[in-house]
């Protein structure tokens, strides 16, 4: 990792304006996923830290609710500026981190940053709304509030655009902001910090606090009651445990959480374009997103042909560590993340399935996983109920529209869906009769800022960025003022 600009890399959290280590000085090591070398030892930080930041957070909401959205607009837009302009130092972070090729992170950093434009823009135009009365004499006002602090909790598969996602729209509102990253990724939060302080982002709003715990920091904030919303990206288990913890002082919370996603492909697609989505979307970030492939569906009369264009495609994927050129599948995250794409192929292939290409770890070792196709998939195996998140497409055939229907639906996950068609009328059934947040219909990459993001079902609560999304930042309040009569 060579930075241009080495302030970026910071080790220390950050609150209340202030870089400092924990009451108790712990550290704990990041390491790079694709060479095991350490990269950092970050301030490892616990519950009485957490308190700490939650009260400078507190203590900086009057002021910061108090300016005029277009103060926050000005401060959001230098900030996107920043991260522009330090786009390549942020990507080898986020690469050194996380393992992702440099291509996809220097993609996440403009991703991320569009964010903080979009989010720039909506600053300003928290509307309100006036109700026609129903009583002489009386006006009816809507107004709209910042909800107040608010934690936010990340995970390690976008390091940068998915703080983005949360903090921008926070910052929008009025909200001030404790931010607990992924252990794993902390490098890429703190490296925003430093950019927030320097366009002059006061301290105090935004707080960053790095732990080895998530667990501990995690109850720490839902146990406070000056935390007036949770904000969480990550698994369904830990979301539904962050619910629980969040009943006691019923907090607003808004969770992004895993999926299952289906890519249907019907006997009309266009196979060689359904193959470029498929790429794209099941072997982005090695399939570690979470609105990645997770379940192929395709049509007996065109399974064949499908699945060998595919297999051609996955097999010009270069696998390696994502800082080297030509390189366009990085590690799995960690051993973990490794066994467990491991376990789904092995019960795939004990339930009789069959291996197209890969299967097994890669020659180089460490974290590294062979992009991997398997075919005879049934809805028995763990790869039909589990989110993979890994480099494996497995593949299912169906039979007709409504037998695809049923199988893509056939998920306790709601996220993201695909399908490619070009039947109109298909086009209209399938996309209302999925139970998604999101379908991609001939497009294998729906991520944007301008739309909303969010699942169904067990994948979540809420929706993140458009111009739905400052709305789980914000409360509404209603006015109503009487004794108007003449
Ligand atoms: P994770 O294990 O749920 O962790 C996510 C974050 O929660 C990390 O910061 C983690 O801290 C923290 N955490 C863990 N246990 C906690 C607890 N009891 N209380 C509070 N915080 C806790 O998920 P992950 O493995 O990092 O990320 C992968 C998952 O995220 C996948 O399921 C993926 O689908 C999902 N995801 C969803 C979206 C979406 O938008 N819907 C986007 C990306 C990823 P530590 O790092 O310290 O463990």
């Amino acid at each position: 990792m060579k930075l241009s600009d080495p302030d970026l890399l910071k080790d220390l959290a950050y609150i209340d304006g202030i870089w400092q280590g924990g009451v108790d000085r712990a550290r704990y090591t990041v390491s790079n996923p694709a060479t095991g070398a350490v990269i950092a030892s970050v301030a490892d930080l616990g519950a009485v830290d957490t308190q700490l930041a939650i009260k400078a957070a507190q203590a900086a909401l009057p002021d910061w609710r108090r300016r005029t959205g277009k103060e926050r607009s000005s401060l959001l837009r230098a900030l996107y500026s920043e991260i522009v302009a330090n786009l390549e130092d942020l990507a080898q972070l986020i690469t050194a981190e996380c393992g992702k090729t440099l291509a996809e992170a220097r993609g996440e950093i403009a991703y991320g940053a569009s964010f903080f434009e979009w989010f720039a823009e909506e600053a300003k135009r928290t509307y309100g709304d006036v109700i026609p009365t129903t009583v002489p004499g009386r006006r009816i006002l809507v107004t709209r509030e910042p909800v107040g602090v608010c934690g936010l909790i990340t995970p390690w598969n976008f390091p940068n655009a998915l703080i983005a996602r949360k903090l921008s729209p926070a910052l929008a509102a009025g909200c001030t902001v404790v931010l607990k990253p992924s252990a794993q990724t902390p490098l890429s939060a703190l490296a925003i910090g430093e950019l927030a302080q320097r366009v002059g982002i006061p301290d105090g709003v935004f707080n960053i606090v790095t732990a080895s715990s998530g667990p501990k920091i995690g109850a720490a904030l839902t146990a406070s009651p000056i935390v007036r919303k949770i904000s969480f990206t990550g698994s369904t288990e830990v979301g539904r445990t962050l619910m629980k913890q969040c009943a006691c002082s019923i907090k607003k919370i808004s969770l992004e959480l895993g999926g299952n996603a289906p890519f249907i492909v019907f006997e009309d697609a266009d196979i060689s374009s359904a193959v470029t989505g498929a790429m794209a979307s099941k072997f982005r970030n090695t399939g570690q997103t979470c609105v990645c492939v997770n379940r192929f569906l395709v049509q007996d009369s065109v399974h064949d042909r499908f699945v060998a264009a595919l297999k051609e495609a996955v097999e010009t994927l270069q696998v390696g560590n994502g800082m080297d050129d030509g390189v366009t599948q990085g590690p799995l995250i960690n051993a973990d993340g490794l066994a467990k794409v491991q376990s789904h192929v092995d019960d795939a292939l004990a339930l009789g399935g069959k291996i197209v290409t890969g299967g097994k770890a890669h020659a180089l070792g460490g974290n590294f996983y062979e992009p991997t196709i398997i075919s005879n998939v049934t809805p028995e195996m763990k790869v039909a109920r589990e989110e993979t998140f890994g480099p494996l497409a497995p593949i299912f055939r169906f039979n007709d529209t409504d037998e695809a229907i049923a199988l893509a639906n056939d998920s306790e996950f709601g996220l993201a869906a695909y399908f490619y068609t070009r039947d109109i009328r298909r086009v209209w059934k399938v996309a209302e009769a999925l139970e998604y947040g999101i379908v991609g219909i001939n497009e294998g990459i729906i991520s944007t800022e301008v739309a909303p993001f969010g699942g169904v079902k067990q994948s979540g609560l809420g929706r993140e960025g458009s111009r739905y999304g400052i709305d789980d930042f914000m409360e509404m309040k209603y006015i109503a003022m009487g004794g108007l009569e003449e």
